[in-house]
């Protein structure tokens, strides 16, 4: 049991780095918890604080450090609960305490809030009489002016007094020191749907729909809380029930988190729930100043709203009595943190859905390989809806081999099926959307003419080339020079991989200088606006081209788009990271879905060197089930998650030297730790990490793999314990990753 306990007095972010530390007496040993709320002595003082870390490191003169006097005794404080959430955060993804408080905690407003003043009469109406007539005698204009209109209005606005009666503020406040008005604040928040209409909510729910609602209702009435995961078709109408869920926990009085990724938060979708549920809801994201975030935060503490739609953040939204957490597009990797500490929104939300008894509810049509995964093993509950709400038909699907274009003498980015394909839908002014997959920078060396890519032997990933003629492993570092003709078949044919959207608006505008382009990608999407503004010109048929990124697949609704092109689907497929067949598939599913949304059907056209890949196959034909069970395979076969775990360490330093001894250091001081052995914890590396260096920074990286979580969650406590005071790691940045989304 820990011998002292960190205190903050104040809880907001300038005050987060001010902790106090105090004994804890024995008495209080056995109870004190992360979160609580406690008495401490302050100077002369006796004040409460939250209890935000418990240590055994002293952290100033023992003699000196007072004792924590008492527990507050009340209900649990919704502070307590997101400190011991941050608390949970820290032990499990890493980083200072300090950085998982900032995560959870709102920003609190530096500016003034908003505030509404109004003037309302103090004095009864015959006494106000008397007082107008005192005024007008003493020529006091401005206090007659004033006193004459609340006579008639009761209560006015202040900005309407100062502004359009002309009485100054200075007037007003010696006319409320002489008790003739009274000045009236309320604090005004700020309201992002403020300006939305209702048009009110119609729809009735199909029988899926029904049975998915009334399994998942069941159990909460029942009083049982578990993780659902709703896999269902794009269509499949999984939004509507989300919010019939919501309705059934709002009817009880408890509040809803819905967790949708940025991208997909359009004006439809929050139109969608605020039709339903009107001023009880409210959205986040980024484009919200952090006033007005903090604002959101105010409201739902003070119970003004039920309901929070917004991206992995909203998570941390303060309701009172959290009753559902839904999580939309649960595969998303947006959903990871990138920043420390490095948690998952899904298991987060677990947690926080554990404290405070509520419900979780993913949704997919393409779920991670990781909750599916769970859910197999009986861990999440899954329900199904196998059904479009409006059946239309799937799009037609086909695979165009390269290597063939190749062979014919093809050796454009556009294929010949593809162009034929392109003119046809010109001549009938369709639409086309051509993707690109690309994701990373690495460059993966591959044969043009036989597909062959090349691989870490010993990893199974792709090596990506640098430019100093090498190829490198990002898993174990791995390296051997880029060939000069290709090992599988002997074509000189072989070379780095890479292809951006620059390049291919260029061929296209040179094929087709008919047609009209548009081209979606960082760069032309820089500013707030200018991703919809793409979006929504192309909406308005005023292109005939779309070409894009993963941006352009998302979720978006064209319905004159009735042509998809995958310019190279094997781009996602070798980054140098084992999600790339789940990425793949899931982009490709996703891409096939942008066409024939419309009356028409659609057709895609996929081009890959490696049309027999697994999750290029199972994409075409859009079968998740046969996806999912090769690659479960395929990460049981090499330990990778959900079936192990895995921790990535990063070590940064702007001294190459330093990042990589501190890295080395790390993986011995594992090696040499006998339990880690026995329980099977296997450190790889230090290799470069996938962008080995970053503004003058060198990156290298430690992979560990693991059965079990909480040995890799030891294995950190050990290694921070081990670096506290360690001076090899002075000038080191150690981060720690449990199981990432991405590749590093
Ligand atoms: P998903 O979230 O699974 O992609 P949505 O909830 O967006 O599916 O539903 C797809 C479309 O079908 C939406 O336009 C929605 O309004 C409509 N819809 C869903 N359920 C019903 C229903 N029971 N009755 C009528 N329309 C529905
Ligand atoms: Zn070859
Ligand atoms: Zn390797």
């Amino acid at each position: 049991m820990a011998e002292y306990a960190n205190i903050i007095v104040d809880i907001s972010h300038e005050k987060l780095d001010k902790t106090f530390q105090y004994r804890i007496p024995e008495r209080l040993k056995p109870s004190l918890e992360v979160g609580m709320q406690v008495f401490v002595p302050f100077g002369a003082r006796k004040i409460q604080g939250y209890v935000v870390e418990l240590t055994d490191h002293p952290e100033y003169e023992v003699d000196k450090i007072k004792d924590v006097t008492g527990i507050v005794k009340k209900g649990v404080a919704i502070e307590s609960q997101m400190i011991a959430l941050a608390a949970w955060m820290r032990k499990n993804y890493g980083g200072t305490m300090n950085q998982a408080l900032k995560t959870v905690l709102p920003v609190r407003e530096k500016k003034k809030k908003l505030e509404q003043k109004t003037v309302r009469l103090a004095l009864h109406p015959v006494e106000a009489k008397n007082q107008l007539a005192e005024y007008e005698r003493k020529h006091s204009v401005a206090r007659a002016r004033l006193l004459d209109a609340l006579l008639s209005e009761g209560e006015l606005d202040w900005n309407v007094i100062t502004r359009k009666l002309n009485v100054t503020g200075s007037v007003i406040t010696a006319m409320e020191e002489a008790g003739v008005v009274k000045v009236l604040s309320r604090q005004k928040y700020r309201n992002p749907v403020e300006h939305l209409k209702q048009t009110g909510y119609d729809k009735i729910l199909n029988e899926e729909q029904r049975n998915a609602v009334s399994e998942i209702t069941g159990d909460y009435d029942a009083g049982i809380r578990k993780t659902y995961l709703i896999k269902g078709v794009t269509g499949s109408g999984k939004t509507e029930v989300y919010m019939e869920l919501i309705s059934h926990v709002q009817k009880q009085g408890r509040q809803a988190i819905v967790l949708i990724p940025e991208i997909a938060l359009t004006y439809q979708t929050v139109m969608r729930f605020y039709n339903r549920f009107g001023d009880r809801v409210s959205i986040m994201n980024s484009r919200l100043s952090a006033g007005e975030r903090y604002d959101q935060c105010l409201r739902a503490q003070n119970g003004e709203i039920d309901i929070v739609i917004g991206p992995r953040s909203a998570l941390f939204t303060p309701f009172p009595d959290l009753g559902l957490i839904i999580i939309d597009e649960e595969h998303e990797t947006s959903y990871k943190s990138e920043t420390v500490p490095k948690y998952h929104a899904r298991e987060t939300a677990i947690k926080r859905a554990e404290m405070t008894g509520a419900s979780v509810v993913l949704g997919s049509a393409t779920p991670s390989v990781d909750s599916y995964y769970k859910a197999k093993c009986g861990e999440y509950r899954l329900l199904e809806l196998k059904n479009r709400v409006m059946e239309k038909p799937l799009p037609v699907c086909e695979i165009v081999d390269l290597r063939e274009e190749l062979k014919k003498g093809n050796r454009s980015i556009l294929s010949e099926r593809l162009t034929e394909q392109l003119e046809d839908r010109l001549r009938r002014h369709q639409q086309t959307i051509l993707f690109i997959n690309r994701r990373g920078i690495a460059g993966f060396v591959s044969c043009r003419a036989c597909g062959h890519v090349i691989k870490c032997p010993h990893c199974d990933v792709s090596l990506s080339q640098h430019n100093n003629g090498r190829m490198v492993c990002h898993y174990c570092g791995y390296e051997e020079p880029v060939p000069k003709v290709c090992p599988a078949c002997g074509s000189k044919y072989i070379s780095g991989f890479k292809a951006g959207t620059q390049k291919i608006e260029q061929v296209v505008k040179e094929r087709f200088p008919q047609a009209k382009v548009l081209r979606m990608d960082m760069d032309t999407t820089r500013g707030k606006e200018g991703h919809e503004q793409i979006l929504s010109a192309f909406a308005n048929q005023e292109a005939d081209i779309l070409i894009g990124t993963q941006m352009i697949v998302k979720g978006h609704d064209f319905p004159n788009v009735t042509l998809v092109g995958v310019l190279a689907a094997d781009m996602s497929l070798h980054i140098g990271d084992f999600h790339a067949p789940e990425r793949t598939f899931e982009l490709l599913t996703q891409a096939a879905g942008r066409a024939g949304r419309g009356e028409v059907p659609g057709n895609v056209v996929i081009q890959t060197y490696t049309p027999e890949h697994y999750s290029i196959t199972t994409a075409s034909v859009q079968d998740y089930e046969a996806f999912y069970e090769q690659e479960i395979e395929y990460r049981k076969m090499m330990y990778y998650p959900p079936v192990w775990n895995l921790l990535v360490i990063l070590c940064a330093s702007k001294e190459e030297q330093r990042a990589h001894d501190a890295a080395a250091l790390l993986v011995a001081q594992i090696d040499e730790t006998k339990e880690l052995r026995r329980d099977r914890v296997f450190p790889i590396g230090p290799a470069d990490a996938a962008i080995a260096k970053v503004s003058d920074v060198y990156k290298k990286v430690v992979y560990i793999k693991a059965e079990k979580y909480q040995a890799l969650v030891g294995l950190k406590d050990m290694l921070e314990e081990y670096m506290r005071d360690n001076r090899s790691f002075s000038d080191v940045i150690v981060q720690f990753d449990f199981n990432p989304a991405g590749s590093f």
